[in-house]
């Protein structure tokens, strides 16, 4: 297995959700500064024509793929296989999706990494804030993951808004709260955008994240796709079900991203 596979110019680590979980936390308690994103398909595309966005994505401590298309791909290029042979794979992605977990072994979702990386830090002196999403809403997730992970410090929450014009107020208050780590829920691309501008004026954080629809999730806001259907790369249709008007960023995901890859599989050295 590689260690590093690059997808449209973005690397991924090959990595798995307890690595992953693991590395931000040590990367806290060795004031390691940086931080780390969950890459989809959705937002590989937008990096191709957002040299800025990419840039960031370039950067991150840790890229991990959080799509079971992430991982189609990945097998396609490592393996050098030809357009015909990753398109015939194509169904695989529902049908038997452990196919793809031998170049990338694990779809990570941000979802999943950031309830992971509170259970973990639960257990230390390590504490958090949650930035973003609808009033309340990162507080009533903060207090339910509080109570599901005694011990858990969330230092405070935010709904706040990637407006420039609330930088300043909001880096304040991040740093008042003394928080080691910091969740941004204000979806792809502004929260790494975001992220990549503040990361070194926060005094206290170490780690950064973007978690995307995560609090939504948590708080009961929206409800997330049963696990079968997370384990068979379906949690896109769910989510086109509860919110029609997604329809285009799933457009991108299941169509746009594969013609994406195919058509660049057996292309000349660039
Ligand atoms: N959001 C926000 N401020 C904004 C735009 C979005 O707080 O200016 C929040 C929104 O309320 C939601 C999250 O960002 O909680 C984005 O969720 P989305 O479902 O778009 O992210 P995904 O999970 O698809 O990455």
């Amino acid at each position: 297995m590689p260690k590093e596979i690059t997808v449209l110019g973005i690397p991924f680590k090959n990595t798995t959700l307890e690595k992953a979980s693991s590395f931000v936390v040590d990367s806290v308690k060795n004031g390691k500064k940086g931080y780390i994103c969950t890459p989809n398909p959705e937002m590989l595309l937008e990096s191709q024509r957002n040299s800025t966005f990419k840039n960031v994505l370039k950067h991150s401590l840790l890229n991990v793929p959080d799509g079971i298309g992430i991982l189609w791909a990945a097998t396609h290029i490592y393996n050098k296989s030809g357009k015909i042979k990753a398109f015939l794979t194509l169904p695989l992605v529902i049908l038997y999706p452990a196919y793809f977990k031998k170049v990338l072994q694990e779809r990570v979702t941000g979802a999943d990494l950031m309830q992971t990386i509170c259970k973990k830090i639960a257990k230390e002196s390590i504490n958090c804030f949650f930035l973003g999403a609808a009033p309340g809403v990162a507080k009533k997730a903060a207090d339910i993951l509080e109570k599901k992970y005694p011990g858990l410090a969330i230092n405070g929450t935010h709904s706040g808004s990637p407006d420039d014009k609330e930088m300043d107020e909001i880096i304040n208050m991040i740093d008042k709260s003394e928080a080691d780590i910091l969740f941004v829920a204000y979806g792809a691309p502004a929260q790494e955008l975001w992220i990549s501008k503040v990361i070194n004026r926060l005094k206290t954080v170490k780690i950064a994240i973007g978690i995307g629809g995560t609090l939504d999730f948590i708080s009961g806001t929206k409800v997330r796709s049963p696990k079968w259907m997370q384990k068979i790369g379906l949690e896109w249709l769910y989510r086109l079900i509860q919110e029609p008007s997604r329809w285009r960023r799933i457009y991108n995901a299941t169509i746009k991203f594969p013609i994406r890859i195919i058509s660049s599989l057996d292309a000349p050295s660039s």
